[in-house]
């Protein structure tokens, strides 16, 4: 059984705690888009964990984790995840982690040229997490990245390596008159953080292959959300790689494939980190309370998260490109707070209601028409059963069920794995 676990939203969704969670049924958890943009959080018995780069299943010692061919991969920062987690206790081995050979190197003047070009636009920033990602996207398009599986062939890499800095470093110096980067350092810099990673490093599609043909239970884990695709999202406010579930088998390696279930994790309210358009964004103190309540600031970047109401405009578009077949809504909890609980129910656009999710000039301009529940005023983290909701929670859940018009089959109501209601 092939499996995606992707966001509806616009990442954050709570997706590294729903994987952590599913894993349990798992043989196999691939990560297979983005690099150590984003943060998932995961709080199990063994701690609270950041993984930016490693799949959530790391965390479970009979689930093999593959880091596949669709990733960017900042060696320096793959190793010091690894370390962290060696220092908590948590075996790591080629058995259980698995690299492909596929999967671009994120280098040291990719992040450079990140922070370059972020400062550059000013006041017109995209709001970059300022990790490398896009201007490796970029460079694998072009033809002009390192792979995992150079590291294999160390002769030609430095070979390669000599061809691709000449013409970075034009970029580097021509267009932003910063000083060119030392052709022997980054040898070394592969040398230092890529040695200790070359055991892992393999065919990821054939290892896949054959867990499929062994009828193993294999799982997709996206980092961002719908919102954040490169096609589909609000671009170019997105990130640089495929967030949906239908890029999960060919970003892990196994491109003949479909998933059979995509669950898509979704938040019953919505949160949105850096610059771009944010139809139901709220502000002032009804936005604080929400973002405290919720611990609403960044696992990457500990930037404060843009904060507003469940929006079932944007999340109806994102149960759609994602096709989930079913949902998992997160941190109902978190709305045990408020008196009166927000919705997003359509946009006015230039005097127009619509229900349909807008892209650019359109959604920017785009107003929140606002709907509010009634709220339920009582802690419900300790509920596992929906009967056991109060009957307001009850009926906001109902609600966006329909609204968005697919089941919710998980209800989670805390951060610990065990603090969730199946439907
Ligand atoms: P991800 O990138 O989608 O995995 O999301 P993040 O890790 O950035 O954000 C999710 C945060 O919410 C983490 O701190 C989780 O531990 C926490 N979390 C997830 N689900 C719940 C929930 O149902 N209730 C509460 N209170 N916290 C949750």
């Amino acid at each position: 059984m092939l499996t995606s676990v992707v966001g509806i939203n616009w990442g954050d969704e709570g997706k590294g705690r729903m994987v952590d969670l599913l894993s349990r049924e798992q043989d196999i958890v691939c990560r297979y888009q983005g690099g150590n943009n984003a943060g998932h959080t995961v709080v199990n018995p063994l701690g609270k964990f950041i993984l930016n780069l490693l799949p959530s299943g790391i965390l479970r010692s009979d689930v093999v984790n593959v880091m596949g061919n669709g990733m960017v991969i900042d060696l320096a920062h793959l190793c010091g995840e690894i370390e962290k987690l060696r220092k908590a206790g948590i075996e790591i081995s080629p058995k259980h982690l698995k690299i492909s050979d596929k999967a671009a190197i994120c280098m040291p003047y990719h992040v450079a040229q990140d922070c370059l070009e972020e400062e550059r636009l000013k006041d017109a920033k995209y709001g970059s997490t300022r990790r490398g990602i896009a201007p490796i996207y970029g460079d694998k398009y072009l033809k002009k990245a390192l792979r995992m599986g150079d590291l294999l062939q160390p002769d030609a890499l430095a070979e390669e390596l000599k061809h691709i800095m000449a013409w970075k470093n034009l970029t580097i110096t021509g267009v932003y008159g910063a000083k060119a980067f030392d052709y022997e350092e980054m040898l070394r810099w592969l040398k230092t953080y890529g040695d200790p990673l070359k055991d892992y490093i393999c065919d990821t599609g054939e290892y896949l292959e054959d867990a499929v043909k062994q009828g193993k239970n294999i799982m997709f884990e996206a980092q961002l959300g719908a919102l954040r695709d490169i096609d589909f999202g609000i671009y170019p406010y997105t990130s640089s790689s495929s967030t949906v579930a239908a890029y999960g088998p060919i970003g892990a390696g196994i491109p003949g494939h479909s998933v059979d279930r995509v669950i898509g994790i979704m938040k019953a309210y919505s949160t949105c980190v850096g610059e771009g358009p944010f139809t139901a964004e709220m502000f002032g103190e009804e936005a604080e309370n929400l973002r405290k309540a919720g611990g609403e600031y960044g696992a990457a970047t500990g930037r404060p998260r843009r904060v507003g109401g469940f929006d079932v405009v944007a999340s109806r578009y994102g149960v759609r490109v994602q096709g989930a077949t079913e949902l998992a809504l997160t941190k109902l909890d978190i709305l045990s707070s408020l008196e009166k609980i927000p919705v997003v129910v359509s946009y006015d656009i230039h005097g127009k209601t619509t229900k349909s999710f807008p892209m650019g000039k359109a959604l920017t301009d785009a107003k929140p028409n606002i709907e509010y529940f009634d709220g339920w005023g009582t802690d419900i983290s300790g509920c596992r059963h929906i009967n056991e909701l109060p009957e307001n929670a009850r009926k906001y859940v109902k609600w966006i069920e329909e609204a968005v018009g697919c089941p919710i089959t998980y209800i989670s109501v805390g951060a610990e794995r065990e603090e969730i209601i199946r439907v």
